[in-house]
């Protein structure tokens, strides 16, 4: 039986500095019995040269010989349209590959008998898929680095300090959206010596924020969680009746983070024109939620910072992962070699449809005809 060969894609994407597999990872792979080949390059945003992945015993290549050798590909995002043309038939993609938003982009895929394994499709509150859960991985990393972002471009200190120049209160730090990211949010900015309050509308995530030692603000909307945990989305009504509350609080504080995305839909908007004209000067937004299909903040940018006539700064977050390239890698890597354990077995690959998780991350009409049985090497 020839070995399942495992490769990682070097990211095409501007400014994606992450890496599907790290060399610690390769270790491990290698170790479970498996051939790993690592295009070129791949891990040079992550700060791993070509040699450390040969050091763990992966082989290197280009991506020609990636696409001719590899049982199953890796990728952070999905492969530019000319990659993903030159995938064959029997050949496993995985990846955060967006099948919520474009599903159309797949399709051609499983037309070739590509199996495209969607990783933002991934049941996240099957305890099983715990340890693959990219989604929570790189939120997490988001969250964290929203706090950074807002400190650096904050013009007072976080924590209170007492000094012989005087004393300096701490900055006040509202969240809005608790789930991984907020929540994560919530912890640093704590860290960092602020005066920390987290919203949501999940009424559950009350005691998640109290037990970090911050203050849970409430409004008069609440929705319980709907599909997968996720909060379900807002009645017109209701937004506009958060808002109007929401604009009440938000010029309090001297620091705002939202992070309520909705996964492929539009994110709700918490900060309002109008609540952002109301804010003291100086004060910072960061809209993690900020995208090609608006943000929760009004006027925010994706990879931008914009200050407001009345000088708040307004940072449209993008991609904060990738800002940490290599923490993000190490996590992403880890949650692929779990998935990995769990479709490889034996030395084989199998996609097996009445598995939880491969049933709900297995794109198009393969997830139904195709999957039966085993798939072996090309
Ligand atoms: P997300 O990125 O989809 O949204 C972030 C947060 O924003 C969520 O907490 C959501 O409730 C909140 N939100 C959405 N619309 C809002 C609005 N209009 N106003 C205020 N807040 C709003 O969320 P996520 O971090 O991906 O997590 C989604 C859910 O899945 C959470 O309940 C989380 O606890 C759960 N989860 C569970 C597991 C697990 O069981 N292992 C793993 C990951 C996530």
């Amino acid at each position: 039986m020839a070995t399942v060969v495992v490769a990682a894609l070097a990211e095409r994407a501007k400014g994606e500095n992450r890496v599907a597999l790290v060399p610690e990872a390769v270790s491990r792979l290698v170790s479970q019995g498996l051939e790993v080949l690592v295009e070129s390059a791949a891990g040079a945003g992550a700060f791993h040269d070509d040699d450390e992945y040969v050091a763990a015993g992966a082989k290197v290549g280009t991506v020609a010989k990636v696409l001719a050798k590899a049982d199953v590909l890796l990728a952070v995002r999905r492969p530019e349209p000319g990659v993903l043309a030159k995938l064959r038939t029997g050949q496993v993609l995985i990846g955060l590959l967006d099948a919520q938003v474009d599903a159309d982009g797949l399709a051609p895929l499983a037309d070739r008998g590509v199996r495209a394994l969607s990783l933002d499709l991934l049941p996240r509150t099957l305890p099983r898929a715990q340890t693959m859960d990219v989604l929570s991985s790189q939120a997490s990393i988001a969250g964290y680095r929203s706090v950074i972002v807002a400190a650096e471009a904050f013009g007072r200190y976080f924590p209170m300090m007492i000094t012989a120049a005087g004393t300096a209160r701490p900055a006040t730090v509202l969240v809005l959206g608790a789930g991984v990211a907020g929540l994560q949010a919530i912890g640093t900015a704590r860290r960092l010596g602020a005066q920390v309050s987290g919203y949501d509308v999940r009424p559950a995530a009350r005691e998640e924020v109290t037990s970090l030692g911050a203050a849970f603000l409430t409004t008069s909307v609440t929705a319980g969680a709907g599909d997968g945990g996720y909060a379900r989305t807002l009645t017109a009504e209701e937004t506009a009746a958060q808002q109007t509350e929401l604009a009440e609080q938000i010029r309090r504080f001297d620091v705002v983070i939202t992070t309520a995305q909705v996964p492929g839909g539009v994110p709700p908007v918490l900060v309002t024109a109008e609540t952002l004209a109301s804010m003291a000067p100086g004060s910072v937004v960061v809209d993690l939620a900020a995208g090609p299909n608006g943000g929760n903040v009004v006027g925010s940018v994706p990879e931008q910072r914009i200050v407001t006539p009345g000088g708040v700064t307004v940072i449209g977050a993008g991609n904060l992962p990738a800002q940490m390239a290599a923490g993000a890698s190490a996590a992403y890597a880890r949650n692929i070699s779990a998935l990995l354990t769990s479709i490889i077995v034996d030395g084989e690959i199998k996609l097996d449809p009445s598995d939880e998780v491969v049933a709900a991350i297995l794109v198009g009409p393969a997830a139904d005809a195709e999957t039966e049985g085993t798939v072996g090497d090309a």
